[in-house]
């Protein structure tokens, strides 16, 4: 296909043609929505060349591929991306200036691809970025959910879920691929190996293009689709309704115990088919099975895709008839796994009975390798007690992340404090056996997204100071250092910064209706909402100062005006995170309502944080809240994203904070409270009591006594007032003294401008680290060893 963004009169003619073949209109008279999509038709199909292209590169040239199992990816919005990789943007931009319409608008009429719940669904998707950016033959591999992430609305303060059905509209960034549908089998029982009357589903894989930056590369992510089988024979409607849920939701929760059958059905279903469909090709290509170490890694993030294992497993032996030992090898050489969290209520075990329901010959598999695995561990000489927490199955369950380490040549933590807790505490026993495993790959952000898409205003100012060339190699923003002190520079970081919030302002009053003052700080916490992140810490500091500004004057003088933005999805289940929402909601009226201190406070919580929200949010932050437990978040990309878009980071020593303030330097950010091992310490000890620290903390009973205060029912918040008080086990009483000093420093220090400013330029010029190219790039370099598609 010639190119039709070749130049503006081009495109214009094929522009023309697409709204018309799509939607029988012209320029003029279209829609928004319309104008949006003949655009990402037209872009999408102008993409098929270069994905033809790279598909052949990487076939002929024999190259060596990285799957990427995950069963979430948070993409977001994928026009800008893809536009400005594809480096199309300028023509279509000139096209549309002449037409007069705003292509900024259009982006907006696309909705987000919500394929996720938080971090480690968006990491994928800057994975990808990276990757392709990269020029490595990485490919993702998922579900394609026809509800993604839950949509949030508040009622009464309360967080309300409902349905995402992104894909009523048509996502035009995807390609049915029937031919490649694979039969999956669930449930049955087992004959000498072979599963008998197992119900059939198929699997039908969804292509969506992956652009990389200006360099022609087109990779995809694999998004499977569950559908009716013709391998089954009754198609009543018991079975229709079956196949319809598999892949009908994205799990708004990690936790619940509901569904729990059908989450597992999910895991089988993307591992199963990714697994198959490698296989299929491998051997399309004349290639032999015993060579797949050679031509594939399967990097798995976090235990959701453990079935590719056992699965890998079951086709090597069972139908490619390979003895036990050999397909071990080639699996243990081609398996690697990312470990995401250290909260051990989190790490996913799966009920026996469940499990051998559904895949009566994948647990008989797991069954062998835990008899094996014993083996290993009692000529390793470990002891008993030992023994039974490390095998892979425990008495009542089956634990995924145990057969990951197991079954893996790489075990790898997402940001150094993480793999360091992972080796020396939560992981100790497996480090012990496998020290050659572990390695840690600390996280980042694809700085294309989350800056250059973003913040074109930052873009333009590093741009006229660096020249471009930081724009592909992130940490030559460094370059930004030796104006710290440049009066010139720092002004032209806060009008940014300036043009950033009134954006925002603009979108929260069209929002929600209240009116933020653009010469406040803006402090922002957005993230899921958990205990361990602690926005209860927060509000907690929030309601003191605020009771503070109404009783001490001194103060209320000094005090420099801020508004406190949070944004977060609670998951249905989760009680407590629900409750700290409506705590929230409940406190911003009180306070945005009293005209005393009305100049100098607000509280705003955004509805339905997500990708798009976020790209408003992040770029407009002075202060970025990262506040969790120490040790307890693995990571945090969140943290990065602030850093990059100019904002100083109030924190705790933890995830890749610790990172953060190695790279900007501790006198460039506000660190508080206790470290990883002071935590570890005072869980060891067993010896923390809450109530006295409130006992003798006048400050938190004022508070405590302000949210009895917030409803009718003064008990309304007991279930989180007490709490705190008894059991506190996120320590959020015991940082109170220390967070509330960290944030008086903050507001004194954004008074003190020339220092402010000086710090904000430290922080952008040393996030070059947290790129993720540098991520994508370690990985490649110690796990994946690809080369690169040179088109
Ligand atoms: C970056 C990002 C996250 C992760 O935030 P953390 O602060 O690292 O937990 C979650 N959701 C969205 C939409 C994001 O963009």
């Amino acid at each position: 296909m010639d190119n039709v963004f070749l130049n503006k009169d081009i495109f214009k003619g094929a522009y023309i043609l697409m709204l018309k073949n799509l939607f029988n209109k012209k320029v003029e008279s279209a829609t928004t929505y319309e104008k949006y999509a003949a655009l990402a038709s037209l872009l999408n199909k102008q993409l098929d060349d270069n994905y033809e292209k790279t598909t052949k590169y990487v076939e002929e040239n024999n190259l060596k591929k990285t799957i990427y199992f995950s069963m979430e990816f948070l993409m977001g919005r994928l026009i800008t991306s893809n536009l400005m990789n594809s480096g199309y943007i300028d023509v279509v931009k000139e096209a549309f200036d002449d037409w007069g319409i705003d292509l900024n608008e259009v982006e907006q009429a696309e909705t987000d691809a919500g394929l996720g719940n938080g971090g480690l669904g968006r990491l994928a998707a800057c994975f990808l970025d990276s990757a392709a950016s990269l020029s490595l033959p990485l490919y993702g591999n998922s579900l394609r959910y026809k509800k993604g992430f839950f949509v949030q609305r508040f009622e009464n303060d309360q967080q309300k879920e409902y349905p995402d059905p992104w894909l009523e509209k048509p996502f035009y960034w995807e390609e049915r691929k029937e031919d490649e549908a694979i039969q999956i089998p669930y449930f049955g029982y087992v004959k000498d190996t072979k599963l008998i009357d197992p119900v059939w589903i198929k699997a039908v894989p969804y292509d969506v293009k992956v652009v990389g930056a200006n360099n022609g590369i087109v990779t995809t992510l694999r998004l499977w689709s569950a559908e009716k089988s013709q391998w089954h024979k009754y198609h009543d409607d018991e079975y229709l309704k079956m196949v319809d849920k598999i892949t009908e939701s994205l799990y708004p929760d990690d936790s619940t115990e509901a569904g729990k059958t059908l989450r597992l059905q999910q895991q089988y279903l993307f591992s199963a088919a990714g697994i198959k469909n490698v296989i299929l090709n491998h051997k399309k290509l004349g290639r032999d099975v015993r060579d797949l170490p050679k031509y594939y890694v399967f990097q798995v993030n976090d235990t959701h895709p453990t079935l590719i294992i056992p699965e890998l497993m079951r086709i090597l032996m069972d139908e490619e008839n390979l003895g036990y030992d050999e397909s071990w090898d080639i699996v243990t050489k081609t398996v690697a796994y990312t470990n995401h969290t250290i909260l051990s209520e989190a790490l996913e075990k799966w009920n026996i009975k469940i499990f051998r329901n559904l895949l009566p010959r994948t647990f008989e598999i797991i069954q062998e390798m835990n008899r094996r695995f014993k083996i290993v561990l009692e000529e390793a000489k470990v002891p008993a007690e030992k023994v039974y927490t490390m095998q892979l199955i425990g008495a009542n369950n089956v634990r995924m992340a145990n057969i990951c380490i197991y079954g893996s040549f790489s075990v790898n933590g997402v940001a150094a404090l993480h793999t360091d807790i992972l080796k020396n505490i939560e992981l100790n026993d497996f480090y012990n056996l496998y020290p050659e495993k572990f390695n840690n790959k600390t996280n980042g952000i694809t700085h294309r997204r989350w800056l250059l898409h973003i913040n074109h205003e930052l873009t333009d100012i590093l741009n006229n100071l660096l020249g471009t060339k930081w724009q592909t190699d992130l940490p030559q923003i460094k370059g930004l250092e030796k104006y710290k002190d440049d009066k010139k520079v720092q002004n032209q970081i806060k009008e940014m910064k300036l043009a950033k919030k009134r954006a925002l302002i603009k979108k929260i009053k069209a929002d929600t209706g209240v009116t933020l003052n653009e010469n406040a700080i803006f402090d922002i916490q957005i993230k899921r909402l958990h205990e361990y992140k602690r926005q209860l810490l927060n509000i907690l500091n929030v309601i003191h100062t605020y009771l503070r500004l109404k009783s001490d004057n001194e103060f209320k003088k000094n005090f420099y005006p801020q508004n406190f933005i949070f944004g977060a999805k609670a998951a249905p289940s989760y009680v407590m995170a629900k409750g700290i929402i409506e705590l929230i909601n409940k406190v911003s009226h009180v306070i945005n309502n009293d005209v005393e201190t009305n100049d100098l406070l607000k509280v705003v919580f955004v509805e339905n944080y997500n990708v798009t929200y976020a790209e408003f949010l992040f770029p407009a932050a002075d202060l970025s809240e990262q506040i969790s437990t120490a040790s307890k978040e693995a990571s945090g990309t969140g943290n990065m994203k602030f850093m990059l878009n100019g904002a100083i980071t109030i924190g705790t020593m933890d995830g890749a904070n610790v990172e953060i303030v190695q790279e900007a330097g501790k006198e460039n950010n506000i660190i508080f409270g206790l470290s990883a091992e002071e935590v570890n310490n005072i869980y060891k000890n067993n010896g923390y009591v809450p109530r006295k620290i409130y006992d003798q903390d006048q400050r938190l009973q004022r508070v405590f006594e302000f949210i009895r205060k917030l409803t009718p029912n003064p008990t309304h918040f007991d279930f989180i007032l007490q709490n705190l008080l008894t059991s506190d086990y996120f320590l959020v009483l015991k940082d109170f003294d220390s967070y509330v000093s960290a944030q008086e420093k903050a507001n004194y220090l954004y008074k003190n401008q020339d220092l402010w400013w000086k710090m904000v330029i430290m922080n952008i010029a040393n996030a070059g680290f947290f790129t993720s190219d540098r991520t994508i790039s370690e990985y490649n370099q110690d796990i994946w060893k690809l080369d690169t598609i040179k088109i």
